[in-house]
C-alpha cells in the first residue's frame, strides 16, 4: 500500500515550498501538483521539475509504463470527465457525508493510486508526496481502499494569500506565454474560507491531517520538516535535515510535475518569510479580507491586527 502525503491547502499558501523541502528527505519521492498531470504533461508535455519535456524524462516514463502500460493508454478526456464529475468543491459535502462513493469516485481515485504506487516502486522511496492542494481530491483520495493518505494542511494568513493572487507571475513552463491565474482579494478570501474549511472537515472524517501554518515553517523549518516526518512515519535524524541551514536551502533536482515556478529551483534557495502583504495590500482590501476570513483567523492563531514589531520590521 503507498503511502501519500498530500499537501493541501489554498494555492499560495507555500505548499510547493514545503513540497521541495520534503523531497530533500531520505525516503520521500515529491511529485509536484499531479492534479495538473492530466492537461499540462500528457496533452501539453510541460516541462518537469528536471526541466526535460514531460514526454523526456525518464522518471515519469517508467511511472507511465508501470502504472498504465505507458501514457498513451490513459484517457485523458474520461479523466477530465471524472474530475468534473467528481473532483469539484461543490461536491464536497456530499464527499463528506456519503456512506458509500459513487463508482466514479472510485474510479478517478484509482488513476492517483496507479501513479502513486507506481511512483512509489520506481522511486524506491517510502513516501510519496502529492502537493496537488485542492481540498476535494482529498476528498475523494480518502475513498481510495489502497493508499495509506496522511494529509499536511498548509495555512497562511489570508491577508498574505490575497495579496499574492493579486500579483502577476509567469509561468516558466510555458515560456512567457501564459501566466498564472490572478484573483481579486474578495475572491480569493471566500475561496481561503471554503478551502480551510474543507480540511478541517476532512480531520473530522477520520482522515490523518496535520495542519501547519506557513509563516512558522519559514520562520523554523527544521523544527518544521521533522515534525512532518514524525507524522508521515518517517525515521529522520538531525543530519538529515543539513541542507537547511542558515535560512537557507540546498535542493537538488526533483520530478515535479507540474505547479509553481518554485519547482525548477536548483541549489541554494533563501527561506525568508513572505510578510510584503503587511505594507503592500491596500488598506481596504485587508479589511475586507480580515473581515471575510475573521473567525478562521482568530481559529488558527493569526492576529487580525499584525504585530507592531512585524510593521517596524519593515
Ligand atoms: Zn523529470
Amino acid at each position: 500500500m503507498a503511502r501519500v502525503l498530500f499537501l493541501g491547502g489554498l494555492g499560495r499558501s507555500g505548499t510547493t515550498l514545503v513540497e521541495r523541502l520534503l523531497g530533500e528527505l531520505p525516503g520521500v519521492c515529491a511529485l509536484g501538483e499531479v492534479v495538473h498531470l492530466w492537461q499540462r504533461d500528457l496533452r501539453d508535455d510541460e516541462r518537469c521539475g528536471c526541466g526535460a519535456k514531460f514526454s523526456a524524462c525518464g522518471f515519469w516514463r517508467r511511472v507511465g509504463a508501470l502504472a498504465f502500460n505507458g501514457w498513451h493508454n490513459v484517457d485523458v478526456d474520461r479523466v477530465h470527465y471524472l474530475r468534473d464529475a467528481v473532483e469539484r468543491t461543490r461536491h464536497i459535502p456530499r464527499l463528506a457525508t456519503a456512506v458509500e462513493a459513487p463508482e466514479e469516485v472510485h474510479e478517478y481515485a484509482e488513476y492517483y493510486s496507479r501513479i502513486y504506487s507506481a511512483a512509489h516502486e520506481v522511486s524506491g522511496a517510502r513516501i510519496v508526496v502529492d502537493s496537488s492542494k485542492h481540498s476535494a481530491l482529498a476528498h475523494v483520495l480518502r475513498w481510495s481502499g489502497d493508499l495509506d493518505l496522511r494529509v499536511v494542511h498548509v495555512v497562511r494568513d489570508a491577508r498574505g494569500v490575497a495579496y499574492s493572487w493579486t500579483k502577476t507571475v509567469d509561468r516558466p513552463e510555458t515560456d512567457g506565454t501564459q501566466q498564472m491565474t490572478r484573483y481579486s482579494p474578495g475572491r480569493s478570501a471566500l475561496l481561503w474560507n471554503a478551502h480551510n474549511a474543507a480540511f478541517g472537515l476532512l480531520a473530522r472524517r477520520g482522515v490523518a491531517v496535520r495542519r501547519i501554518r506557513y509563516e512558522e515553517f519559514v520562520t523554523d523549518p527544521r523544527a518544521a520538516l521533522a515534525g512532518i516526518a514524525t507524522f508521515a512515519g518517517l525515521d529522520v535524524g538531525p543530519a538529515d535535515l543539513d541542507f537547511v541551514h542558515d535560512g537557507q536551502a540546498d535542493l537538488k533536482v526533483g520530478h515535479s510535475a507540474a505547479g509553481n515556478p518554485m519547482r525548477f529551483t536548483v541549489g541554494r534557495l533563501a527561506l525568508r518569510r513572505d510578510d510584503s502583504w503587511v505594507s503592500a495590500l491596500p488598506p481596504r482590501q485587508r479589511r475586507l479580507v480580515g473581515a471575510v476570513c475573521g473567525p478562521m483567523l482568530r481559529a488558527y492563531g493569526y492576529p487580525l491586527n499584525p504585530s507592531p514589531a512585524l510593521e517596524v520590521a519593515r
